[in-house]
């Protein structure tokens, strides 16, 4: 028995009005149309900062400028709805200050620190260094979570534009390894954190239009039957994802090309040299 069984699976987009710079609203239109695909009932809320968090299965949170951000977390924190529910079992997808948000702690402009909510093990600091803009690529860590059919997910692509620097504790594990990019940009060459059915990302994309298997984990979890163990993902019905995975290799090819190209021109330029 599914865990929304008799009532519609609610997906809710939080303060789109804050956190929506980046397009990450999408990713709660891409768990809805996946869902709604397979037959499955939807609401998707667009839930506004100025009004009560509604009850959701899915929290997705997008990507956001630093002032926008500080208000999204002190209005989470005062509201108090999303830790309630992750209690209760709903899922989180949190992207760039969405991730960083749902951390300890992190910072705003001026480099004051701001508590999160504190669903993840994870404290964001300013980077030193030139803010993390471009496309990124990562492996998913050995002990990522597993997918449908316990199929571990493939490479994740997005782009990434951020000032932050994040570091994941031990409460949290992190999600991939960073091929291309900066992602979490500690040092430990790690990208994104998860723990439980809360997971984070630098990722924009929107990262759930160009990584389906992460869609399909997170629907996976919110659809799990009740009272199964957190890691359980229920199995859906596959998808004709022509389109997403068309997408999918245009981006890594791309980035693929880049770094080949980057190769050629440095042999080209030692070659040069001689
Ligand atoms: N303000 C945060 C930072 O720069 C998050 C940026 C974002 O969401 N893209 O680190």
């Amino acid at each position: 028995m599914s865990s929304v069984v008799g009532r519609p699976l609610a997906i809710c987009v939080v303060y789109p009005d804050l956190l929506g710079t980046y397009g990450d609203g999408g990713n709660g239109v891409v768990l809805a149309k996946r869902a709604q695909w397979r037959g499955i009932d939807v609401e998707l809320l667009y839930a506004p900062s100025d009004r009560p968090l509604p009850e959701a299965d899915v929290y997705t949170i997008g990507g956001g400028e630093d002032g926008p951000q500080v208000r999204a977390a002190t209005t989470l924190i005062e509201d108090g709805t999303l830790v309630r529910r992750v209690a209760e079992g709903a899922v989180v997808l949190g992207v760039c200050a969405g991730f960083q948000l749902i951390g300890r702690s992190f910072p705003d402009s001026a480099d004051r620190v701001c508590d999160g909510v504190g669903l993840l093990d994870l404290t964001t600091r300013k980077g030193t260094g030139p803010r993390a803009v471009g496309e990124l690529v990562a492996t998913p860590a050995a002990d990522a979570p597993r997918g449908m059919h316990g199929v571990a997910l493939p490479r994740l692509t997005g782009f990434e534009n951020h000032g932050g620097v994040s570091i994941v504790g031990p409460g949290a594990r992190p999600l991939a390894t960073v091929e291309r990019g900066i992602g979490n940009g500690g040092g430990d060459g790690s990208e994104g954190a998860w723990s439980g059915r809360v997971l984070g990302t630098y990722l924009h994309g929107p990262v759930l239009a160009r990584n389906t298997a992460l869609a399909d984990l997170l629907l996976g979890w919110a659809l799990a039957p009740d009272g199964s163990a957190q890691g359980t993902v229920a199995e859906l019905e596959g998808l004709d994802d022509y389109e997403e995975l068309a997408l999918r290799s245009e981006r890594l090819e791309a980035v693929d090309a880049q770094v080949a190209g980057g190769w050629r021109s440095m042999v080209g330029r030692v070659r040069a040299r001689r």
